[in-house]
């Protein structure tokens, strides 16, 4: 969790694990040639997605996870008093 103080409040951030948060979602892309996966919750799909992409490219060995994490903000309490 973080934490900061601005004058008008301190606010903390966490990422969002409420029950109506956004999904945590996942897409696999080949560095070489710029293909990805769908955008997926499940990262066994986005996976799978990378080992057909291998076996119909031989060549190309080098990938990248792009992971989207919902998170919130919120004020947690008046700035302190000087
Ligand atoms: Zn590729």
């Amino acid at each position: 969790m973080a934490r900061t103080v601005f004058l008008f409040g301190r606010w903390t951030l966490q990422p969002d694990r409420e029950p109506d948060a956004e999904p945590i979602t996942y897409v696999m892309e080949c560095v070489v040639c710029g293909e990805h996966s769908a955008v997926e919750e499940d990262f066994g799909e986005a996976q799978r997605w990378t080992f057909r992409h291998a076996g119909r490219h031989p060549s190309h060995h080098t990938y990248r996870e792009v992971i989207t994490r919902p998170w919130r903000a919120w004020m947690a309490g008046p700035p302190p008093v000087r």
